[in-house]
């Protein structure tokens, strides 16, 4: 017998009949004798729904009651679900975040987790009963409801796995696992059997959404057994999904790259003719972080004639704030002008191979330029190479990167 957290995403729990499949799911593990947690997300488009609401009434909606908002999209589906399970006999309670006591920190919209309290799930699980918690939402020191983020039912998920030692925490959702690329933009990409954390930490952090970064981070902190499957294969026929490994296989010739990552979040700032001076990095990011907006890739010019010019990119949500901060920087530190470009993409080679192969980068560089894409920013780490390109040209450029990197072939 083991203790199994399930999480199923919006897609999966779309509509009644989805939450009966998924019941139906549930019930053949608890058949098998397992102790059974599921996490839900809220019905698919649900959120977008709840956010549309707000923003009629406010447009920067107040966070603390955009939280109390949208955490009722799950609240809807946990209850629907231990329905659906008790109409098959089982024994089903769902909760909210605030009544198992999933502690967070006050930062509505994006709160952290503090601690979780498993008393009340321990004492369900003894009783041969399903625990069924919302996902995405907490509750703070004071009691008000909190969210962890888009897409955070699946930190949700890890992090009661983590909470409670489960033996795996599977992410139900609709594809069948990880692939070489997201699938809908590429047909031929390939699932994978396994991807290291590491690679997974990478290709969810540069925009594979298909697992949000915290519970990724979280399962790399406690060594949480995390398994990517579809919830939308016949029963009795699902395929093994995707395991996330910690340990790198030595016995297997490795992949250069795993995989291709984009991100269309994006947007690109740079002032231009800034005094080449110490300090004026500071100036200029500071200001930004201030403000409480996150910096990605930054690039500082060589200085010719005593300027130079500086560049970073945010997320494209922040971008009109960022424009006007660096209008403000720019009379402060004697800067010519500020160009903005909210019409870029990042994609992305992700593989821990590349740290014994080099030319990853300059094989990149190549395929782009077979395909007239121009290159606006270059970042690189152990195992990955980033660049910024038009975002007109990401599916074209994603494909490219995907063929020339064999990953439409071979064995995963
Ligand atoms: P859920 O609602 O179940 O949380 P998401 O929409 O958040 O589902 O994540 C699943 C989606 O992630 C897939 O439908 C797929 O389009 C997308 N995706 C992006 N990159 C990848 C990838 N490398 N492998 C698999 N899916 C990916
Ligand atoms: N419902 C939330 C969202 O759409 C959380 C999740 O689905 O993971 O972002
Ligand atoms: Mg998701």
């Amino acid at each position: 017998m083991a203790l199994i957290v399930q999480k199923y995403g919006g897609t999966s729990v779309a509509n009644t009949a989805r939450i009966k499949n998924v019941a139906e799911r549930v019930a053949k593990w608890k058949k098998e004798g397992h102790q059974m947690v599921v996490v839900l997300s809220a019905m698919s488009g649900e959120t977008n729904r709840l956010i549309a609401l707000a923003k009629e009434i406010q447009a920067h909606p107040n966070p603390r009651e955009l939280d109390m908002m949208v955490s009722t999209g799950e609240q809807v589906t946990v209850a629907l679900l231990a329905m659906a399970l008790q109409e098959l006999g089982l024994k089903a309670k769902s909760y909210t975040g605030t009544q198992v006591k999933f502690l967070t920190d006050n930062a509505y919209t994006k709160a952290r987790i503090l601690s979780i309290d498993d008393k009340v799930m321990r004492a369900d699980l003894d009783d041969d009963m399903v625990v069924i918690v919302a996902g995405f939402q907490g509750v703070d020191a004071e009691g008000n409801i909190t969210t962890l983020g888009r897409g955070g039912s699946d930190t949700t998920g890890v992090a009661l796995a983590a909470a409670l030692k489960a033996d795996e925490c599977q992410i139900y959702t609709d594809v069948d696992g990880v692939y070489t690329t997201d699938p809908r933009i590429v047909p031929e990409a390939r699932r994978l059997n396994t991807i290291t954390f590491e690679e997974m930490l990478e290709m969810a952090s540069l925009g594979s959404k298909v697992l949000q970064i915290r519970s990724v981070e979280f399962a790399g902190k406690y060594k949480v057994k995390l398994r990517v499957l579809s919830s939308l294969e016949e029963l009795g026929k699902e395929g093994p999904g995707t395991l996330i490994t910690f340990e790198e296989e030595n016995t297997m010739e490795q992949p250069i790259i795993s995989g291709i990552a984009f991100n269309r979040d994006e947007a690109k700032l740079t002032v231009l003719g800034v005094p080449d001076r110490p300090g004026i990095a500071y100036q200029i990011l500071g200001a930004i972080a201030d403000a409480n907006i996150d910096v990605d890739m930054i690039i500082q010019n060589v200085g010719s004639d005593g300027t130079t010019d500086f560049s970073f990119t945010v997320n494209r949500g922040d971008y009109n704030k960022a424009q006007a901060i660096l209008e403000g920087v720019k009379a402060t530190i004697g800067a010519r002008s500020i160009s903005a470009d909210n019409k870029i993409c990042k994609v992305s080679a992700v593989g821990v191979g590349m740290r014994s192969h080099p030319g990853v980068a300059s094989k990149m560089f190549r395929t782009l330029a077979e395909e007239g894409i121009n290159i606006k920013m270059i970042s690189t780490s152990e195992i990955k190479v980033s660049v910024v390109v038009d975002e007109k040209y990401l599916e074209l450029a994603v494909r490219a990167l995907h063929k020339a990197f064999d990953l439409d072939q071979g064995v995963a």
